[in-house]
């Protein structure tokens, strides 16, 4: 079939569409309804069909094929590595779950997860699919302020973490994160399950802490029965940042999720049962929930879970794995790719990559430098994939598995399957045409997979996503996108305050929130700037109330250490600004709004635009000394 009929099919008739699409996974009780869309823009997908993500992703292989590899955790880090077959992995589930059930956490209740890349982390978000808990991730590069505000949204029984992570050696002290993270939350966790790596001291909360390996001796032939979950049940919470500093908790069901990753896994990765697949993401990420946990084990193939750096012990490290688990579809994202162009070439040529067929690119726009280069080096198809946490498998993408259409540099690809994306014009929400950008937009219902609501708060679900046009009710993806004469779409950055730091999406207004904290911090702008390496770095603006500490060059640079240090502790090394410039003014409105597309537009030396309606232009001025000097 030809991938335009296929879309159309998606979107003409996509109950019928879906019907189909539900056979990839197993379903314990039918669904009697495809689509329940009687309240939009909520969308209820399998209406009153039973299944369970666990089952999906381990037991029915492990019944088919339990003697092959699931799970492969690598650490360059700690210097191991293991293979857990599908039986093997289930077993672990079920201790993990057991423990869990046997810590009072049951059905509904959210299990807040800060774990290193180590291969408990994956057992314990499969415990909590397989006994209907909800498990929220947190990235483990968050430190204790953005932890803090999770445990207090997510109001968690339990939190699974580790005494430690581990980065280019140097040991990350998860536990004293959580611990300082769990004193700042009003919703203070009853029970904290740890996992000893024996990288950080690990003094353990008497009456609150229990550790895993220790309760884990204890259930060693636990046989823990799958919860058959109703399709639209919540399966996890991931945070993402958005415009406000409170991040939202991207909510998704269980049976919509299922089959939307199981579909993808076979058009879009084109997956088979018993090949490897390798994401280079992190847990923490949805890349991670999607492509490293479900999406992969629910086509039965195997999937490595990586701690390291891709270039450490050498740059060789990723394709030594490609070669020695003969992976067949790698999935990373551009930042990583350029890190990797820097070294030389032979780290690459070293190893026989023959297995290798596709490599996937997504989480930041891919440049046609960093496409061509890794493409020839790697001899296979370089595909590009748009989506976001919200969305939670690939809206824009080239589906290989249909028909073999061709990649179009620069742009991600074409509307995939059951997404009615649409181009609006800003200003009049008219429909772009041809080439004529806009902001891209998907008209609802959603398709199965994507975000049911934002946590706790389905007002903020209408408000946020489903309101930016008036008298029309879409879903904004805040990005810019133009289309070409054939479909292909390009995305031209977002149209809120979210930047795009290394492919990690990082909320300006929280940078500045940490900022402010400073005690000689009056008030802060912090915008994306364009960065060869990282695609955008977070550059902060601030105000001082006592501007002679930063009066001299070694007065400033202390300043500006200091400032890093207050972001480093409270969100966490991945939020941290690249410079802190100090001026005495910023650029606002009349009416107050900080003009942070302006601020952006000078640091990356281009016009500022509409300027008609800035209260003082001066301010322009200082943010082009500031940099200069
Ligand atoms: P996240 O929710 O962290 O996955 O970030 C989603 C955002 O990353 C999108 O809204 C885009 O701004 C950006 N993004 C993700 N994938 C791509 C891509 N392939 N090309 C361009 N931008 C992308």
């Amino acid at each position: 079939m030809n991938f335009a009929d296929f879309h159309r099919h998606s979107i003409d008739a996509p109950e019928q569409f879906w019907q189909e699409e539900s056979k990839l996974i197993d379903w314990n009780t039918p669904f009697s309804q495809v689509l329940d869309y009687s309240r939009p823009p909520f969308a209820k997908w399998f209406v009153n069909g039973r299944t369970n993500l666990c089952h999906n992703a381990v037991d029915r292989w492990a019944a088919s094929a339990g003697q092959r590899a699931a799970l492969i955790a690598i650490s360059t880090e700690t210097n191991t590595e293991k293979t857990y077959s599908f039986t093997e992995l289930q077993a672990e589930v079920e201790r993990c779950a057991a423990v869990m059930l046997a810590l009072g956490v049951g059905r509904g209740d959210r299990v807040l997860i800060y774990m290193p890349m180590i291969a408990e982390a994956a057992f314990a978000m499969l415990a909590c699919a397989r006994i209907g808990a909800i498990h929220s991730v947190v990235f483990g590069g968050f430190a204790a302020n953005s932890l803090a505000s999770r445990i207090d949204d997510a109001k968690p029984v339990l939190v699974v973490a580790a005494d430690a992570g581990s980065r280019n050696g140097k040991a990350i002290p998860y536990k004293l994160l959580l611990d300082e993270a769990i004193e700042l939350s009003t919703a203070k966790p009853a029970k904290v399950l740890l996992v000893d790596r024996g990288l950080a001291p690990m003094a353990l909360v008497a009456g609150r802490d229990v550790d895993y390996a220790t309760l884990r001796a204890r259930h060693m032939d636990a046989r823990v029965p799958v919860t058959w979950l109703e399709s639209n049940e919540a399966s996890y919470i991931l945070y993402t940042s958005g415009t406000t500093g409170k991040p939202k908790g991207v909510q998704r069901d269980v049976g919509g999720y299922a089959v939307a990753l199981a579909a993808s896994m076979k058009y879009n990765f084109c997956g088979k049962p018993g090949e490897t697949f390798f994401a280079t993401s992190d847990i923490g990420w949805v890349v991670g929930h999607s492509y490293i946990v479900y999406g992969p084990l629910i086509a039965g193939m195997a999937t490595i879970m990586y701690e390291g750096l891709p270039t450490c012990p050498d740059a060789g490290i990723w394709w030594s794995i490609v070669e020695k688990y003969r992976v067949a579809r790698m999935f990373s994202a551009p930042t990583a790719i350029r890190v990797l162009r820097k070294q030389p070439p032979e780290f690459m040529r070293k190893y026989e990559l023959s297995s290798l067929q596709a490599l996937y690119l997504a989480g930041e726009p891919l440049d046609e430098t960093t496409s061509q280069w890794i493409a020839a080096e790697l001899g296979v198809p370089v595909i590009d994939n748009y989506w976001q946490t919200e969305t939670g498998w690939p809206i824009l993408s080239i589906a290989k598995g249909i028909e073999d259409k061709a990649t179009r540099l620069g742009s991600p690809g074409v509307a995939m399957y059951g997404y009615k994306v649409k181009l609006l014009n800003e200003s009049s929400g008219a429909e772009c045409g041809a080439n004529e950008k806009g902001v891209l937009v998907i008209d609802g219902p959603l398709p199965p997979g994507c975000m049911q609501t934002v946590y706790g708060d389905d007002a903020r679900f209408v408000d946020t996503y489903w309101s930016t046009f008036s008298g029309m009710q879409v879903y904004s993806t805040f990005d810019w996108g133009v289309r070409d004469a054939d479909g292909y779409y390009f995305i031209l950055g977002r149209t809120d305050d979210v930047i795009n730091v290394a492919g990690h999406r990082l909320g300006t207004r929280e940078i500045e929130e940490s900022i402010s904290s400073h005690a000689n911090v009056s008030e802060v702008a912090v915008v994306g700037v364009e960065d060869k390496l990282k695609g955008q770095v977070a550059v902060a603006f601030a105000i001082l109330k006592h501007a002679q500490q930063a009066a001299t060059p070694e007065g400033r640079l202390a300043l500006e250490r200091d400032i890093m240090g207050v972001v480093d502790h409270q969100l966490g090394a991945v939020a941290r600004p690249a410079r802190v410039y100090f001026v005495a003014q910023l650029p606002k409105t009349r009416s107050g709004k900080l003009l942070r597309r302006s601020i952006q537009a000078v640091c990356e030396g281009r016009s500022p635009g509409d300027l008609s309606a800035i209260d003082d232009p001066a301010s322009l001025q200082q943010i082009k000394s500031a940099l200069d000097a």
